[in-house]
């Protein structure tokens, strides 16, 4: 049942808010083992829900009244804990909601909890969690993706309206995919990041999952736009093509590095539905991808390797008394997990006096080379069409090495890399019924274009 659905009960009387967040409580209880939420906010939940039912009655709902929404523990919610799923936040509590939060509180949506995650959102599968790994709703021996993988399975099954996540390098389009929900990483800067503890400064973007394309907009309308405390936000005009059919850029199969026969055969199907809907598509073969992963790796880690020294012991997180050395180093030990140590070593690395000009310039100039060459794309197609992910949701463990886990990121990284919008959307299933995530992306401002043509494409699935 979908928000935009329910809104029509609620104002009309024939449903209530108070039974609707009782839903979401329960479904919540009862899939306790899928180890999704690490906070959840019973007593808010029920008495915001209230608020909305008297809201309702005496016809002020706001445009969210009522809608209920799972957050990523890595974004604030004042008078929750905000963990990131590791130790070293352990029992932080935020003084003041990220703006994301305060637009949706003040549009009578309720954020019912705080989701599980990749410890610091680095990760694809939700394995690096402090707090356990998360398991895929359809078969808890797999993984739901990640760092967002908390709020995928949320959404998917039935835990909330609408969640939100974090997209660095991949973590709402791999999980949504993994998931089969709708998973929208907006244009760098359409969406706050104030309240978003940064993991790399420069590639993260919040983002939603929704099962629902009519939610997910509802959403980003409320919640995307210019704020004061974040200095790369921006408004502005969304992008759109007018009434003339679609041009759409389509990567060759070629190109599909990594993938199994499944998810070709999907991607095939894929095209041909983008045909369907009317639109031009051509072979675009987008340059430079043999760069995305090695130039993702680089720049996030390196400005990871920075965000994360404020992380010492001393003035912020967790603090060990070491008996021998320092705290900083016995804090850090204790309080990081091995992807994340692993990360800040090679962060502080690629930008050690030594190195920074054969890896971090290196980097720059490959992420300006990526960035041009999506500008040339956009300029002769309207959006660009590839798989979300090369396989489908992978077992638990599977994936030991961390170079193979880096790997399974490799269609999501470029548009983080040059800023862009992109959307995943469900598209059917494999032989083991497993969910299969295509995705779209769009030159900088077509958030709503791609939202739409998702929406679309998905109902021919
Ligand atoms: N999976 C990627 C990584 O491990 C992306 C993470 C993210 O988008 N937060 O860095």
């Amino acid at each position: 049942m979908t928000f935009t659905d329910t809104r029509t009960a609620f104002a009309s009387g024939t449903s209530s808010v108070n039974d609707s967040v009782d839903g979401f409580l329960s479904r919540i209880a009862a899939q306790s083992e899928l180890n999704a939420f690490l906070a959840v906010d019973t007593d808010g939940a029920q008495r915001q829900a209230l608020e909305s039912d008297e809201r309702y009655a005496s016809g002020l709902q706001r445009p969210l009244e009522g809608m209920v929404i799972a957050v990523k523990d890595n974004i604030h919610v004042k008078g929750l804990p905000t963990t990131c799923a590791s130790r070293m936040l352990e029992g932080f509590q935020p003084l003041f909601n990220a703006t994301v939060i305060e637009r949706l509180i003040d549009a009578g949506a309720i954020c019912i909890g705080k989701t599980n995650m990749d410890e610091f959102a680095m990760g694809s599968s939700n394995e690096t969690s402090a707090f356990g790994p998360v398991h895929h709703h359809l078969d808890h021996a797999r993984v739901p993706g990640g760092s967002s993988g908390g709020s995928a399975v949320a959404a998917a099954s039935g835990m909330c309206h609408v969640s939100l996540g974090s997209d660095t390098g991949g973590s709402i389009r791999q999980p949504a995919a993994f998931c089969g929900t709708f998973g929208l990483k907006p244009t760098y800067g359409r969406m706050s990041r104030y309240g978003l503890v940064a993991f790399a400064s420069s590639l993260d973007q919040i983002g939603l999952f929704s099962t629902s394309i009519d939610d997910m907009q509802d959403v980003f309308s409320v919640i995307s736009g210019h704020d004061p405390m974040d200095s790369t936000s921006t408004q502005g005009a969304p992008w759109s093509v007018g009434e003339r059919p679609l041009r759409i850029g389509a990567m060759p199969m070629s190109q599909l590095t990594g993938c199994d026969q499944q998810m070709i055969d999907a991607y095939s199907a894929y095209r041909d539905a983008l045909a369907a809907l009317g639109a031009e598509v051509v072979d675009i073969t987008v340059p430079h991808s043999e760069t995305w992963i090695p130039t993702y790796f680089i720049l996030a880690t390196a400005e990871a390797s920075s965000n994360l020294a404020r992380f010492d012991g001393v003035r912020f997180g967790l603090r060990v008394d070491a008996e021998h050395g320092d705290i900083t180093t016995a804090s850090r030990t204790a309080g990081f997990g091995a992807e994340v140590q692993r990360r800040i070593m090679l962060g502080t690395y690629v930008l050690s006096s030594g190195y920074h000009d054969a890896y971090y310039t290196k980097a720059q100039q490959a992420r300006r080379r990526i960035s041009d060459a999506y500008t040339d794309i956009f300029g002769r197609v309207d959006l660009l069409a590839m798989p979300t992910t090369p396989t489908t949701a992978f077992e638990r463990g599977a994936k030991k090495d961390p170079v193979s886990m880096w790997l399974s990121d490799y269609f999501t990284v470029s548009a983080n890399i040059a800023g862009i919008p992109a959307i995943s959307l469900p598209f059917g299933s494999d032989a083991a019924g497993l969910p299969i995530g295509m995705q779209l992306q769009g030159p900088m401002w077509s958030d709503e274009l791609l939202m739409a043509t998702a929406g679309r494409l998905a109902r021919t699935a």
